[in-house]
């Protein structure tokens, strides 16, 4: 009897909890759940960014080094708190080397200004590091053959906070087929950080209407930063 009441206090929970993610206004929802934790793919070592670097060389690993100028390998302050992870270099990250470059670059530039951070503070890298042709989407044995890479960055960086930036990368990050929309403004755990998936720039600058959604996932990002940084 007790097994059948707990059954459906279990369903009802379960169904309140379902209702509650397809809220897409007012403050970032919270996991009071423990934060689903996601399997490390590479084995966590202990080596630099610039050892990362060279092991990467001028990487041929995948079809993607053909057309590719430049490795857009990721910029910022090597033990940042805070790491962008987009999707892959556009043609002027291509040309500069350097990640979120242009008009989405700028955006985003814009939305760590308003969290009270620079691009200096934080870490910025992409899931794939070699510009996908005519700005396709990277497929998935691209990403598969490059995050190796990015978890190592991850890994010398040691933030506490990754902000996936888009679907592709939170789908990267996260191995789901969950679309940004279910997966954003929630908490999620990532080789010891706080994976807080949103829109990508270029999202936003597409459909301003997302910029709200966006903020609501900055202010999350600020807290978690905040609550690290005075339980340190
Ligand atoms: N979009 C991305 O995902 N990454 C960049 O570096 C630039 C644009």
């Amino acid at each position: 009897m007790d097994a059948d009441r707990n059954f459906v206090i279990d369903q009802i929970r379960e169904r309140l909890r379902f209702y509650a993610s397809l809220t897409s206004f007012g403050f970032a929802r919270e996991t009071e759940a423990p934060l689903p934790a996601i399997a490390p793919t590479a084995p966590v070592r202990n080596e630099t960014l610039e050892q990362i670097r060279a092991d990467l060389g001028e990487c041929v690993r995948c079809r993607l080094s053909e057309k590719r100028r430049t490795i857009v390998f990721g910029v910022g302050n090597p033990k940042a708190e805070l790491m962008f992870v987009g999707e892959g270099p556009g043609q002027d990250e291509d040309r500069q080397g350097i990640p979120f470059v242009g008009a989405a670059g700028q955006l985003l530039t814009k939305i760590i200004q308003a969290i009270d951070l620079t691009r200096e503070q934080v870490y910025i890298a992409n899931v794939v590091k070699c510009r996908p042709p005519n700005n396709r989407e990277p497929e998935p044995d691209e990403v598969e053959t490059c995050r190796p890479f990015l978890d190592r960055q991850i890994d010398a960086v040691k933030p506490k906070v990754i902000c996936a930036l888009g679907r592709v990368s939170a789908m990267a990050l996260l191995r789901t087929d969950e679309g940004i929309t279910r997966l954003r403004g929630r908490v999620f755990s990532y080789r010891g950080a706080k994976l807080v998936p949103t829109y990508h720039p270029a999202a936003l600058l597409r459909d301003p209407g997302k910029k709200r959604a966006c903020w609501e996932d900055m202010k999350l990002v600020r807290k978690l930063l905040t609550e690290s940084s005075s339980s340190a």
